[in-house]
């Protein structure tokens, strides 16, 4: 460990209100997050709103339910608006100690000539080194009281006993201006860890251009938290091998400063969509139906008893939640199915052959299902679409039996 890091472990991720935590800083959340736990340290929420006219309505709330949705939960929570007596304080010191000067009520902080403003980053543990004389002198606090966000960061993380800053490293740019203020005040840095940004396959920016989005939309459109924190984690960090899935209990318990990555990640939506796909196989039935009835689907005609049964067997077919509607809908949804003359006919045959079945099981309903086939000379997919609208889909025979016999005939009878 490097000498200036203090000896009990607090970090803090510091999002301003200004819009839908995306995936970037809901990394840098979670990377936080691992390096607290694994230290038994303390993760802290920051709301940086003291540039006030970017705030936006509802923001606040969407972070917080993001952290509660993933099961990053803060340990300590505050907001800088409420705290501008201290930036106030803090920036009187400075005036009393001739570091600034005053224009228009704005408190400006004076770059001292021919410093090397340098530090150790934790990211691939290399020497980041600054000139002052290219750092120009900045506003620490604007004419309307409230602090800009270089004071109120430094403030702060000394406040607050930070030992390790998070964050993306668009902010490296602002690292040599905090540690002149950490000279200017006699405080002792933290340790800085600039994660790269994220990037496109492009290699630009990570953007809704690249099929990125808030981390709410994700949630609604049916991944698991545990797949998303599991391919957030991989945007950042990994601990060496090929090892890929990890629980959250193994990330925090794998976590090592030296493992995070020191060059830009590329997202990729497809293996986000892959390793959905691969937690909704191993997720417990109980859970993917507290998850998929939170989702609002239109599931009403469908009792628990019926779910219960169909989510194992749509399980194995489903890259996100969402596709169980799509899935199971058919066979219970009444739509109108195009039917030509011969398949009409089937239809009603379907209907006689069904109805004779005595005990409605799988095996009896395959076995009327491959005579008509035989008879008619057909193939499942015109059975299918019969019976559902669509040609193809979950195993009919095994979703029939779910969905019950009157209900099936009544269904078919109604659509055709
Ligand atoms: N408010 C800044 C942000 O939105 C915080 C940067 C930092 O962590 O120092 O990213």
């Amino acid at each position: 460990m490097k000498d200036n890091t203090k000896s009990s472990i607090r970090v803090r991720i510091a999002p301003s209100p200004t819009g839908t935590p995306h995936i970037g800083n809901t990394r840098t959340a979670l990377l936080n997050y691992l390096f607290a736990k694994h230290n038994n340290g303390a993760f802290i929420l920051r709301i940086e709103d003291t540039d006030q006219a970017r705030i936006v309505e509802g923001a606040v709330e969407a972070i917080e339910e993001i952290l509660n949705w993933l099961g990053l939960v803060p340990d300590e929570r505050y907001v800088q608006s409420q705290r501008l007596d201290l930036y106030k304080e803090k920036a009187d010191e400075l005036v009393q100690k001739g570091l600034t000067k005053k224009e228009n009520g704005a408190v400006r902080f004076i770059i001292p000539n021919n410093r090397t403003l340098e530090w150790t980053d934790a990211v691939g543990n290399k020497k980041i080194s600054f000139h002052s004389n290219d750092v120009e002198d900045f506003i620490i606090l604007k004419s309307d009281g409230f602090p800009t966000y270089h004071l109120a960061s430094v403030v702060d993380d000394n406040d607050t006993n930070i030992s390790h800053v998070f964050r993306g490293e668009e902010w490296i740019s602002s690292t040599p201006k905090h540690l002149l203020l950490y000279q200017a005040f006699g405080w002792i840095p933290p340790v800085f860890v600039h994660l790269p940004v994220i990037v496109g396959p492009d290699k630009q920016k990570l953007s809704k251009r690249h099929g990125a989005k808030s981390v709410l939309d994700y949630r609604d459109e049916g991944y698991l938290k545990e797949a998303l924190l599991n391919f957030m984690v991989l945007l950042g960090w990994n601990p060496g091998g090929d090892r890929e899935i990890m629980s959250m209990e193994e990330m925090i318990q794998l976590f090592d400063l030296k493992d995070i990555n020191s060059s830009s990640p590329v997202f990729d939506a497809k293996k986000l969509e892959w390793m959905n796909g691969v937690y909704i196989r191993e997720a417990q039935i109980s859970n993917l139906k507290s998850q998929i009835l939170a989702q609002n689907l239109k599931l009403t005609e469908i009792s628990d008893a019926q779910l219960e049964k169909i989510i194992p067997i749509a399980q194995t077919r489903m890259k996100t939640l969402k596709e169980f509607n799509e899935l199971v809908m058919p066979f219970f949804e009444q739509v109108e199915i195009k039917l030509d003359d011969k398949e009409k006919e089937v239809a009603h045959t379907l209907v006689q052959s069904l109805a004779n079945v005595e005990v409605w099981n799988n095996e009896a309903i395959l076995v009327v299902l491959k005579q008509i086939m035989q008879g008619e000379k057909l193939r499942m997919p015109i059975l299918y679409k019969i019976l559902t609208g669509k040609e193809s889909g979950l195993p009919i025979s095994d979703m029939l039996e779910i969905v019950g016999k009157e209900k099936t005939l009544e269904k078919l009878i109604r659509s055709t």
